[in-house]
């Protein structure tokens, strides 16, 4: 039987920081449906927000949500100091410290996760888009990684379940 989940602190934290800046989880359990469709036809919403749920569950990926989000509300705060807060009020492209701290999110589920997060960050589907929407005023510099990073964990999970239930 499997144990309950009973969410610490942390996970609280993280949970209600992705809601506060405008994510619900079953806004990444669609981008996991756009990923994961085209391989298991009967796959469903509530599948892939379960496995969304699980990733959420892990410490790292908590850590990981906390670290980021607190970086781009400092950048809309503007009391990060130059030259970092106007390389991550840009988003530049060349930073790429965003993209690191989501690989640390792929790397909960293994190598298969990689493909899904670099697809999904070209493809940029749903709410990538919104969080990519540069004339909000809002920043989401490490979010949208964050988001993608959880999306491609998640559909590696459901994918390795999958497989091991063929
Ligand atoms: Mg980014």
């Amino acid at each position: 039987m499997e144990k309950k989940h009973t969410q610490s602190e942390l996970e609280k934290k993280a949970r209600e920081w992705l809601i506060e800046r405008g994510v619900a989880l079953t806004d990444i359990a669609e981008l996991v449906y756009y990923l994961q469709k085209k391989y298991h036809p009967n796959l469903t919403i509530e599948d892939c927000l379960y496995n969304v749920e699980r990733v959420i569950s892990k410490r790292e990926v908590q850590n990981a949500i906390l670290t980021g989000i607190q970086l781009d509300v400092l950048t809309e705060k503007k009391v990060i100091e130059p030259p970092l807060l106007d390389i991550l009020e840009k988003d530049e492209g060349l930073y790429g410290i965003d993209e690191i701290l989501a690989l640390s999110i792929v790397n909960v589920y293994g190598s298969i996760g990689f493909t899904n997060y670099g697809y999904i960050d070209k493809q940029k589907p749903g709410i990538l888009e919104r969080l990519n929407d540069k004339s909000t005023g809002e920043c989401h510099t490490f979010l949208d990684d964050l988001v993608g990073a959880i999306a491609a964990a998640a559909s590696s999970r459901l994918a390795h379940r999958a497989a091991s239930q063929e």
